[in-house]
């Protein structure tokens, strides 16, 4: 029995949700612990695309423990609404596969009207959030006046907290923000017939995941987003409003550390970025758009176009060190074939430093800030059709190498294709 936590090295969309999905054939239990969705993971399964905001990628495969842990905020129309698409295309036949924690926050129309209002109103000091609602859904948890999935599923209680959140909610949108309020009669009706729906999923999930573990299972705890986007670690304040790193799937599903095993941790080849924030890589010529393209870099959740740059290996190592990562599983490396010479960032000089494994966390620095760049040899053979490391040609191999070397950390799978087979397996997470 295994317990194997599974991250983004970098900014997210670094292709967790094929990771997880090919993990996910030997674990049997799956847990998101944060995030909502904002997160969306992209997978091609038989040539189909599915894109899962909220529940576990896991569901795809027959027999398996999904769960919604703790740490999550749920918006319960998206994750309804989840449920029915995966239904209606026979993806998703067992119901007493999937549990929903009664501690997770939810998503109310309030949060998103708050999310969307707060972006129009500060322009060009915006964070970019993707206007879902998960920042000021977290905002309540920490002011501890939010909704949980146990106060949903009970009436009388919901009722009241409803109320006493408009009152103040309502004040803010009309008298600040100049928009209409909202009705508390039409949120109650519509989210109590949500209630009524998710009921039979919504439980103590810790005590769910523990009888799992305790039966010898493997467990598999996703997280969304990536390390640079977390609230203390990230580019704050350009950040998620939840902790992405790997310590956070404990407190996020109810487990304590001691039952971990591995952390894996997802790094794309290249390095991407939505919406706001410093970008240390970034480029804006022909190469960047070219990744852009090759690598059809747009958000899953928000169709946003993604800022695209060379590998920043400072970044990777610095969540190395934040999450223990043991192993990595490098993703989208076909999308490098043809790009002649290949840059990887090895450090950050900044007044006369030289960081190697340091991201500032002071973001005025970063104006200040020059990558140091390794150039290495592409390769023009396509790499789709390698399934072992001897199929790479021998400049993507010296790429994998010199990533590993500088990560200090294995590389476990490589990934060269968007399907479940494009993927070299160096070795299982769960051994
Ligand atoms: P996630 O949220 O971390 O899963 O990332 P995305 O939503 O950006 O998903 C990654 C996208 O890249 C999806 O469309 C995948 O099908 C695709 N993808 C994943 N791995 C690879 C790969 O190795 N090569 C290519 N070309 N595409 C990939």
């Amino acid at each position: 029995m295994a317990n194997v936590i599974v991250i983004g090295a970098q900014w997210g969309d670094e292709g967790k949700g094929k990771v997880v999905d090919l993990y996910a054939r030997e674990a049997e239990l799956i847990v998101r612990f944060q995030g909502g969705n904002n997160a969306g993971h992209t997978l091609v399964v038989g040539g189909k695309k599915t894109i899962l905001h909220l529940i576990p990628s896991g569901i795809l495969h027959k027999g398996k423990t999904c769960v919604l842990g703790n740490g999550m905020v749920i918006n319960p129309r998206v994750l309804l609404e989840e449920i029915d698409k995966l239904k209606e295309e026979h993806l998703f036949a067992d119901d007493t596969n999937l549990f929903i924690s009664e501690r997770a926050h939810v998503i109310m129309p309030y949060h998103i009207e708050i999310d969307g209002a707060r972006e129009n109103k500060w322009g060009c000091m915006k964070i970019g959030t993707t206007g879902r609602g998960i920042g000021p859904a977290y905002e309540d948890k920490a002011s501890r006046v939010g909704l949980r999935m146990a106060d949903l599923i009970n009436e009388t209680v919901f009722r009241e907290k409803l109320r006493h959140n408009l009152e103040e909610k309502n004040f803010l949108l009309t008298r600040f923000f100049g928009m209409n309020g909202i009705s508390e009669d039409a949120v109650f009706d519509e989210y109590s017939r949500y209630a009524e729906r998710l009921r039979p999923y919504i439980t103590d999930t810790s005590k769910i995941i523990e009888e799992k573990i305790c039966h010898g299972r493997h467990g598999l705890f996703e997280g969304a987003q990536g390390t640079h986007l977390d609230i203390d670690y990230g580019t704050y304040p350009f950040v998620t409003a939840s902790a992405t790193i790997a310590g956070n799937a404990c407190t996020g599903s109810g487990i304590g550390p001691t039952k971990i095993d591995g952390v894996v941790g997802i790094c794309k080849a290249y390095t991407t970025r939505v919406g706001q924030g410093p970008f240390v890589t970034e480029l804006f010529d022909e190469v960047g758009e070219r990744i852009q393209k090759t690598g059809q870099e747009f958000g899953a959740t928000t169709g946003r176009k993604r800022r695209c740059g060379w590998l920043d290996m400072v970044m990777v190592k610095q969540s190395v060190r934040l999450s223990g990562i043991t192993g990595l599983a490098v993703t989208k490396l076909d999308v490098l074939t043809g790009i002649n010479p290949i840059r990887i960032c090895v450090g950050y000089r900044c007044g006369g430093e030289t960081f190697r494994d340091y991201v500032p966390s002071d973001l005025s620095r970063f104006k200040d800030i020059e990558p140091v760049y390794e150039e290495l040899e592409g390769w023009s053979d396509p790499i789709e059709s390698a399934r072992s490391i001897g199929d790479l040609t021998s400049q993507s191999r010296r790429y994998i190498e010199r990533l590993e070397l500088l990560a200090g950390v294995p590389v476990n799978l490589i990934s060269v294709g968007p399907g479940r087979d494009d993927t070299i397996i160096l070795r299982s997470p769960f051994s």
